[in-house]
């Protein structure tokens, strides 16, 4: 087999969850890749050790505080790293002509500019962000025609729907007999968890997902589902596919990640352990397969896979995500903003957790709709309904 030459990665957002697996993944094939460009938000320790690992060409840190700490640490251990700060450089970085790959890997709506600078400059995308996508879909699907970029779902569900998918599929449903996505979801940890006692669940319990380990600010997502709701929008970008045709099936033991219902009643699933690795080892390879260092699935070891259908009373933000596909334009960008500000309030211990669905659903309300074809419109409704949601949150957190 050939294989191509070394490609140079950047990668948005390395000292999270997503960075880590992406770097082991790349850690394994140093043949095929090679590391361009790290970014983090504050962390110039964790930062550093990466940078004396992978030798990348740049590093960018949120601010010139971080940076000028990172710039310390790498001199003190003779490292060549040039490092940057700002939202500016991660644009930059991202739109490098020596990066061939950027794995967009920042929580939130600070991932979607630098995100959008890659997808512009043509890159292949590999995309964790999910809240991107969400904030910007048009816009950003948009960009990705325009520019030829090759934008590959790392979201695990979304991975799955790609690879279950025809090869040659172009966001038309009815054209490759499509009926529906079937997006599956672990539940979180409160799927079962009595109604009355969610309103006194702390930030260690919903961040104890009893399937994946992750950031915290997906993982408060997914006990609320609003991960969920958040890939529903996200699934409708990808593909082309209406929120109608989209449903969720609640699968606890996530091996299986999600699957695609066609007209002939025919339905097709990708199945894996449940670990990220394998959507990042995909995207980057494909349409090549390489090893991704998770294990082979042993089917003799899985007791059963179970399929229940969503609650709807129990998860609002699941009901919030699709009202928001459905009323389109700044309506995504609106509930993201708020589900952020609402999620970030619930982990400071200012907002009871039951609480985070009535802020979105409020700031939804409230928040005058508008369009969402330019960047601009869209920050200005983020800002905006981040203004509301402080305001409900502050309602909500004095009670
Ligand atoms: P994380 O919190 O572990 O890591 C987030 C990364 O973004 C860190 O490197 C952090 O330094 C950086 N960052 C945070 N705020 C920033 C800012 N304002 N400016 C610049 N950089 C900033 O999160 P994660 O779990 O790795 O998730 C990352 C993204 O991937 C999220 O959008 C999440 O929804 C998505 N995702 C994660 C998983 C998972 O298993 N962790 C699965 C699917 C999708
Ligand atoms: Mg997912």
């Amino acid at each position: 087999m050939s294989v191509s030459p070394s490609q140079h990665i950047v990668i948005l957002g390395a000292t999270g969850s997503i960075g880590a697996s992406a770097l082991d993944v790349i850690s394994r094939h140093a043949d095929r890749y090679s590391v361009f460009a790290l970014t983090a938000h504050r962390d110039a320790a964790r930062l550093a050790q990466l940078c004396l690992q992978y030798s990348p060409c740049y590093a960018v840190m949120a601010d010139k505080i971080a940076a000028e700490e990172l710039r310390r640490l790498l001199r003190d251990a003779a490292c060549r790293t040039q490092v940057l700060d700002g939202a500016q450089a991660l644009c930059e970085v991202a739109r490098e002509p020596e990066a061939h790959t950027v794995i967009a890997a920042i929580v939130g709506a600070a991932g979607l500019e630098p995100t959008l600078a890659a997808v512009r400059a043509g890159k292949k995308v590999l995309l964790a962000n999910k809240e991107a996508l969400v904030m910007a879909g048009q816009l950003f699907m948009d960009a990705v025609d325009s520019a030829n970029a090759c934008l590959l779902p790392v979201d695990s569900e979304h991975n799955a729907i790609f690879q279950a998918l025809p090869g040659n599929y172009s966001r038309m449903p009815a054209a490759a007999g499509v009926r529906r996505i079937l997006l599956t979801a672990s539940g979180g940890p409160f799927r079962a968890t009595p109604l009355a006692e969610l309103e006194t669940v702390t930030p260690e319990d919903a961040c104890a997902h009893p399937v994946w380990a992750m950031g915290r600010k997906i993982s408060v997502d997914s006990a609320t589902m609003m991960n969920k709701g958040l890939e529903v929008i996200e699934a409708h970008w990808l593909f082309g596919v209406p929120a109608r045709q989209i449903e969720i099936v609640i699968h606890p033991q996530s091996i299986v990640h999600s699957m695609v219902d066609y007209a002939d009643g025919s339905v097709i699933a990708q199945l894996g352990n449940p670990d990220m690795r394998i959507p990042l080892a995909h995207a980057l390879a494909w349409p090549e397969r390489i090893g991704s260092g998770v294990s082979a699935l042993d089917f003799s070891g899985i007791a059963a896979l179970s399929f229940e259908r969503p609650d709807f009373a129990r998860f609002p933000c699941l009901a919030l995500a699709y009202r928001a596909l459905e009323a389109g334009g700044s309506a995504p960008a609106t509930l993201n903003a708020a589900n952020e500000e609402a999620v970030k309030a619930f982990l400071d211990r200012r907002l009871g957790f039951r609480r985070i669905g009535e802020v979105i659903d409020a700031t939804l309300e409230q928040a005058a709709q508008c369009g969402a074809a330019c960047i601009e419109a869209v920050l200005e409704a983020d800002a905006r309904a981040r203004e509301l949601a402080c305001i409900e949150i502050d309602k909500r957190s004095a009670a």
